[in-house]
């Protein structure tokens, strides 16, 4: 049993924290949304009333991206905080070359850092079955999957750095795979052609991936458009990977080609929308140019 703070109880944090309780650990969460806090206690945890009350020998953090894990740590006090020998796990998807200068500060006052991002969705979350992309030291490493291991499976990819740039290029995959998908879908309904039948034939065929598997399916075809992540997030992770491949000196046309219509998406459509939004807004793009 392990005693674990957990900052960031939102969509992926409050089914994560509440894993981590049924596995046994003491989970001290905190999140500044006051609902946030509340489903942390009926899941058996125990809230706190600031980040820095959240420090412990493991603090896992879920926040929306670089900008907040850096301001929770450095300004807000969790780091000075943390006892020496400590060890945060940013399971956010943050910015990788960001998330290694974190991990150096941090080692300046003797915490380790590892990254550990995840992908696999709220259902994930609730069901423990993440994949999770861990970044950091052997021995770092081996300490935090003693803990997140429970949130699902763990692939130990590399240095520090190394979860966080792997889960934005799976994103920027994902974003480009659903975007593709949506166009292909639409010029085969304009045809004449049933959506429904032809993800099951794609599903069986060489044209499949996560979009025409789950995204379609489950969150397009009925109208709900409710994933749980937002199109607001996703357009960051693709921005971080785009990033990187411009740093590296890498050609990114695709995936610049995909950042900027998503960016169109994201400026037209409400701040908190899902990321499956995209096809309706496709969609509409489509029936506004056949007018
Ligand atoms: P979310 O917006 O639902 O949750 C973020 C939480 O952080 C919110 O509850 C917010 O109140 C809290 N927060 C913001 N500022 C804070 C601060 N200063 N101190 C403490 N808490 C603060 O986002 P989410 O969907 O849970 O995503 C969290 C991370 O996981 C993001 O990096 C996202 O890209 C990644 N992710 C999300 C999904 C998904 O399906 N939603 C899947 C994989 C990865």
């Amino acid at each position: 049993m392990t005693e674990v703070g957990f900052v960031g109880l939102g969509k992926m944090g409050a089914p994560m924290a509440a894993r981590l309780v049924r596995a046994g650990h003491l989970v001290r969460g905190y999140d500044p949304v006051d609902a946030a806090r509340a489903a942390l206690t009926a899941a058996g945890g125990t809230a706190v009333d600031s980040a820095t009350a959240a420090a412990a020998e493991v603090v896992v953090l879920m926040l929306p991206d670089s900008d907040v894990v850096e301001a929770v740590l450095f300004d807000g006090g969790l780091a000075a905080a943390l006892p020496e020998g400590a060890l945060v796990v940013d399971m956010s998807s943050s910015a990788p070359t960001r998330t290694q200068a974190v991990a150096d500060r941090l080692a300046t006052l003797g915490v380790a850092l590892v990254d550990a991002p995840v992908s696999g969705g709220v259902g994930g979350a609730v069901a423990g079955t993440l994949t999770i992309m861990l970044g950091g030291d052997d021995a770092a490493a081996s300490r935090a999957a003693d803990v997140i291991g429970a949130l699902g499976s763990v692939r130990h990819v590399g240095p520090v750095g190394a979860g966080h740039a792997l889960k934005a290029l799976n994103n920027l995959l994902s974003a480009t795979h659903l975007w593709a998908t949506s166009e292909a879908v639409l010029i085969g309904e304009r045809f004449g052609l049933d959506p429904a039948t032809m993800l099951e034939a794609i599903n069986t065929s060489s044209g499949r991936s996560g979009s025409t598997q789950k995204k379609w399916p489950d969150f397009v075809l009925p109208g709900t458009f409710d994933s749980g992540f937002s199109l607001a997030l996703m357009l960051k992770d693709m921005r971080i990977a785009s990033d990187l491949g411009h740093r590296l000196g890498m050609p990114v046309e695709l995936g610049d080609a995909a950042v900027q219509r998503w960016a169109e998406a994201r400026e037209s459509l409400p701040a908190d929308a899902d990321h499956t939004e995209i096809v309706r807004w496709l969609r509409d793009a489509a029936a506004a140019r056949s007018r």
